[in-house]
């Protein structure tokens, strides 16, 4: 295959996913669940001998849809959504034909340079205030890892780059347990050890409050301990729980703390000034991870990172050896010195392409539709008999159950079956419930709608 050839068949792959998408309702949103099927199809090694990309394409076709899980699926109301807006889709396009490695500023300019801008159109866009500057990684996941690395160099003053971790003072971190695993796993893969991120209680509404934080960090400081870092909650996973930002954001300050806050998914609603009372007070964190690739449209994978200042982050994870310098320009941003992988991908141009395709005003009128249909689902689905709600809407997300843990499994595993919608689980207060959250990007009303007639259709 060359690329003449690569011309034909990009547009082949145009047309397929054209089709692909128009024939989506068609389709059951979860794979069916039966293991091995896909494997059992692959040989088991490479072919030694070149194959006809017909052959490719056809077991391709065989093979692969039927085993998908479509995420892009406007009856998908699992988890959280991983929106791939057409504009994306189109961008990536064009980044996979140019497939440049935009490590370093002269790797290419034009990846660094429409990044920072995009970072400001963003920024602004969120609400937050000038001079917070930002950055694009794979996932939040790591977007956290940098900021809890940040945090514990800054409270050993840079010795753990340098000495390592063993003999280095116990440091203590705080979040509460509505914070996402991403958490728990930053804290041991930088070596603070799991028993040191402390959960701290939440009240009624699962909030961090400001009075819960200040209560464990005295009684770690009178034990002999050493507070380095907060993270804070603003829109969990399980059922949407927002920390008191403003107050916890306080007190980390009047206690010389950095404060990291994890708005993975509800970020995005920010662009809708009515939503941001939910994290007021989240210009006084030093660093804010959202993720554009869930509800905003911008395809997975782009994690944004915005940092009060880049300082102590650059120093943390940047290096500049030799072969990356840039002979003359010392002055120049290099965005893999802000992030733990050095190679990194032209994330950036499918923000440029769908914040303008669509607008803020596009972008913002699908949010709020998601959270009015939420909320209008939610009602309808309350008054299912034998349903409960547990916890009302957040945004866009809300949970539901029966009377028994085991009623409440068997009719997500009858849901997920039918094939209709697609629902996920978590556990709140160790009850099982089932998790709604509404935020395809191409969802109708209706859609969102056939949730309530597709659960009193399996009640039985
Ligand atoms: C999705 C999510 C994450 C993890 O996101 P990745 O980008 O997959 O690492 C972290 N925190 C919250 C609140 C999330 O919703």
């Amino acid at each position: 295959m060359n690329h003449e050839d690569l011309r034909l068949w990009s547009k082949r792959a145009a047309d397929w996913a054209a089709d692909y998408h128009a024939t989506l309702r068609s389709r059951p949103v979860r794979a069916p669940l039966v293991p091995g099927a896909v494997f059992r199809e692959l040989p088991a090694a490479a072919p030694d001998e070149a194959e006809p990309l017909e052959a490719i394409w056809a077991d391709f076709e065989r093979i692969v849809p039927g085993g998908m899980t479509h995420w892009q699926h406007p009856r998908f109301f699992a988890y959280f959504p991983a929106n791939a807006a057409p504009a994306s889709m189109l961008a990536e396009q064009l980044v996979s034909a140019m497939a440049c490695n935009g490590m370093i500023w002269q790797t290419s300019p034009a990846a660094t340079e429409v990044e920072q801008v995009m970072m400001s159109w963003l920024r602004q866009s969120l609400g937050l205030p000038e001079g917070f500057v930002g950055t694009i990684h794979d996932s939040a996941t790591t977007a956290t890892l940098s900021a809890v690395l940040t945090m514990r160099e800054q409270a050993l003053d840079w010795a753990g780059l340098t000495e390592g971790l063993s003999g280095a003072p116990v440091l203590r971190f705080y979040a509460s347990a509505e914070t996402h695993s991403s958490v728990d796993k930053a804290i041991r893969v930088a070596g603070i050890g799991q028993a040191n991120l402390v959960k701290v209680g939440t009240d009624h509404d699962r909030a961090m409050t400001g009075a819960a934080l200040q209560a464990a960090i005295v009684a770690d400081r009178a034990a002999g301990l050493r507070p380095a870092g907060v993270v804070l909650c603003a829109g969990g996973t399980s059922v949407g729980a927002f920390d008191r930002i403003a107050d916890c954001v306080a007190v980390a300050k009047a206690e010389g703390l950095p404060v990291h806050v994890d708005a993975a998914w509800a970020g995005s609603a920010m662009i809708c000034p009515e939503f941001r009372d939910l994290w007021a007070g989240v210009e006084g964190a030093d660093s804010v991870v959202f993720n554009p690739h869930k509800w905003l449209g911008a395809q997975f994978d782009c994690a944004v990172q915005f940092l009060r200042d880049p300082g102590a982050q650059v120093r943390t994870l940047g290096l500049r050896p030799s072969y990356l310098e840039t002979a003359g320009r010392e002055e120049i941003v290099n965005f893999n010195e802000w992030t733990v992988p050095l190679g990194r991908r032209f994330r950036a141009l499918k923000l440029w392409f769908v914040l303008r395709t669509y607008g803020l005003d596009g972008l913002r009128a699908r949010i709020r539709n998601h959270v009015a249909w939420a909320e209008k689902l939610c009602a309808q689905v309350a008054a299912i008999p034998g349903v409960e709600i547990v916890t009302s809407p957040r945004l866009s997300l809300f949970s539901f159950a029966l009377k028994e843990d085991a009623a409440t499994e068997a009719l997500l595993q009858r849901i997920n079956d039918d094939g209709r919608i697609y629902l996920t689980q978590t556990r709140v207060d160790g009850r099982f419930v089932i998790r709604v959250q509404v935020g395809s990007f191409d969802c109708r009303e209706e859609d969102v709608m056939l949730v309530a007639k597709t659960i009193s259709d399996l009640m039985r």
